[in-house]
């Protein structure tokens, strides 16, 4: 009786530690992903991105526009630096 009492804890721990190491690498592919797609302007000092959602929009895809979000508080540290497309004049 112990010894099956013990597997079935083994399996439910296997199944939890599967779990947790599920959850956390998704976590690192979300931040990874925001640090590729979020730039750094030096001359505004504001990050930005390019906002795909309200660029795909029917209305800003016939008139061909570029939509871009900033973001005033976001952590600056290992961002690409690019200019925005505001301070280039564009
Ligand atoms: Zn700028």
């Amino acid at each position: 009786m112990n010894a099956d009492n013990n597997f079935t804890q083994e399996i439910i721990n296997k199944t939890k530690q599967q779990n947790s190491v599920k959850v956390s690498k998704q976590c690192e592919y979300d931040a990874r992903l925001a640090d590729e797609k979020i730039k750094l302007c030096k001359t505004c000092n504001r990050c930005w991105e390019v906002d795909k959602e309200a660029t795909k929009s029917s209305y800003n895809r016939k008139i061909g526009r570029i939509v871009y979000s900033y973001y005033e508080d976001f952590p600056k540290y290992g961002k690409q630096i690019q200019e925005c497309l505001k301070c280039k004049g564009e």
